[in-house]
């Protein structure tokens, strides 16, 4: 899947999100390194806290399959009017450096599109020498 692909994918997933609080819907897919792609939207709750991002439901669901290293994730926030409105947050950042992340697509609702690397979402990262 190249890069548009991805975004379209991830655009796909957002029409499936749970937010009836935020009203901004968000999708995600992610790739592992032998191509497998997974998807997750975002779930929010009456409880704020128990919510889950799209990019955290697609790194759990490619976990649950069995993927140990994902090579590249793509976000859309199809409710955003900018792709300022639409970059992971920190958690996520840091869910996706657990797993080797190397490319991160941000998309929104006008389709502006932007591509990352993971370095410069989270320099520094945190790594647990294991
Ligand atoms: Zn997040």
């Amino acid at each position: 899947m190249n890069t548009s692909d991805l975004a379209e994918s991830a655009r796909k997933a957002a029409e499936r999100a749970y937010a009836p609080y935020s009203g901004f819907r968000v999708g995600s897919v992610v790739v592992a390194d032998d191509g497998a792609v997974y998807s997750g939207s975002n779930v929010e709750n009456a409880a704020f806290g128990s919510a889950i991002c799209a990019e955290e439901a697609a790194i759990s669901h490619a976990v649950a399959s069995g993927v140990r290293r994902i090579v590249a994730v793509a976000v859309a926030c199809i409710d955003a009017d900018s792709v300022d409105g639409a970059y992971p947050c920190g958690n996520c950042r840091q869910l996706m450096n657990e797993f080797g992340v190397e490319k991160v697509i941000v998309t929104a609702g006008a389709g502006e599109l932007r591509e990352h690397t993971l370095d410069e979402l989270l320099p520094f990262g945190f790594k647990l020498e294991t």
